[in-house]
């Protein structure tokens, strides 16, 4: 992963950060002085992609290129359609009900925060949404265990977060169920390997982990669509969106999640991707757990590899913690409004250099606060 300043080395003042931004987050520093490099003029086209026809062959090519990294990267077949939407996840909380929750049926969902929760009540303005398992009572601190979920007995699909972002809690087991899976992959997409066997629907906005803000990646099985109700508002059927380029799709997100894709392939996959974030998690989580300084927030068996939450004794130690931090260029640390603390987020695009000096700056406060 690349690590010098190249784009900005010549003038300390802007210099690149360390950015642990929860979201929009970091970007590699390759793509950007790529889409540096050919923002003027991409290719021989004669004009920058932001100004070109959607119908074109130059943008065609990169929305097929990108769907192909798609394929590759998580070994989809010809049964998955892959969507290019606006609206962010949040439309997607209303869009999948409205598709896939019958009129006599049910849905099941998994409330493990802010997002799930925001998901269920957009489902309940459809139809009928169970809670099949929810840690809101422990402040979402934990995955609920799946011998704890009580399912509905009709239920068309089940949705859940794979990785709360501000909590800081993950899956680390893919939902064992009957029915297909439904799942808010914003934070985590792409950090390491799914198996969408069994997964009828993958939702994710981009600029968490695989983008720029302004594109909702949608990985949808054929049969699964197949189930969508009918008589739908036009552009929030899936079914426009396979059948045909139904309006103009963010050509510039999608230019540059292609770019990021390369970027991850380049990198070696995503199993790659995953070693590298497992290995970032790890260094991170020992730091906090290695004295009683830092005390995680998330409990141990449920922890994110993605968005690390954690406290110091007190909110003072909070806040002088993130002023040291900026200090030396570590910046976006601040957890969540409502839930306080620090939050890292370590997403594909965080290096481990950053997270190393993050590690020596917790050694470093601690020895001078502790
Ligand atoms: C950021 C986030 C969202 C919201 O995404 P938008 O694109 O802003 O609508 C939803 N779910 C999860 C898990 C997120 O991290």
């Amino acid at each position: 992963m690349q690590t010098t300043d190249t784009i900005t080395r010549s003038e300390p003042s802007r210099r690149r950060a360390l950015n642990f931004s929860a979201g929009p987050g970091a970007l590699p520093e390759a793509v950007l002085e790529e889409v540096r490099e050919e923002l003027p003029v991409y290719k021989n086209i004669g004009t920058s992609v932001l100004e070109i026809s959607h119908r074109s062959p130059t943008y065609t090519e990169i929305a097929e290129s990108a769907r192909t990294r798609f394929r590759n990267l998580l070994g989809l077949g010809d049964e998955w359609h892959i969507l290019f939407l606006q609206g962010g996840a949040s439309l997607q909380f209303y869009q999948v009900p409205l598709n896939f929750l019958p009129d006599n049926g049910s849905a099941d969902y998994l409330i493990t925060g802010s997002w799930s929760k925001k998901a269920l009540k957009e489902a309940k303005m459809v139809g009928a949404a169970n809670v099949a398992a929810t840690s809101e009572e422990d402040e979402f601190t934990y995955i609920p265990k799946r011998g704890e979920w009580k399912l509905g007995t009709d239920a068309s699909y089940l949705h859940f977060t794979s990785n709360n972002t501000i909590y800081g809690t993950q899956f680390h087991e893919t939902p064992n169920v009957d029915v297909p899976l439904v799942c808010d992959a914003s934070s985590d997409f792409m950090s390491r390997p799914i198996d969408v066997a069994r997964y009828g629907l993958i939702y994710a906005g981009a600029q968490k982990n695989i983008g720029p803000a302004g594109v909702t990646v949608v990985l949808v099985k054929d049969d699964f669509l197949g189930k969508r109700r009918g008589s739908l508002p036009t552009l929030l059927d899936y079914g426009t969106h396979t059948a045909k380029l139904f309006h103009t799709p963010p050509v510039f997100a999608v230019y540059m999640v292609e770019k990021v894709l390369k970027w991850l392939e380049g990198l070696g996959g995503i199993g790659a991707i995953e070693d590298l974030n497992n290995r970032k998690a790890r260094l991170l989580y020992e730091r906090i757990d290695r004295t009683g300084f830092y005390t995680g927030t998330a409990k141990a068996d449920s922890r994110s590899k993605m968005n690390v939450t954690f406290r110091l004794p007190n909110e003072t130690l909070d806040a002088a913690f993130i002023k040291a931090a900026a200090d030396r260029g570590l910046i976006a640390l601040k957890g969540y409004r409502t839930v306080g603390g620090i939050r890292a987020s370590i997403y594909n695009a965080c290096p481990l250099e950053a997270v190393e000096a993050l590690v020596e700056l917790m050694d470093d406060f601690e020895k001078e606060n502790g």
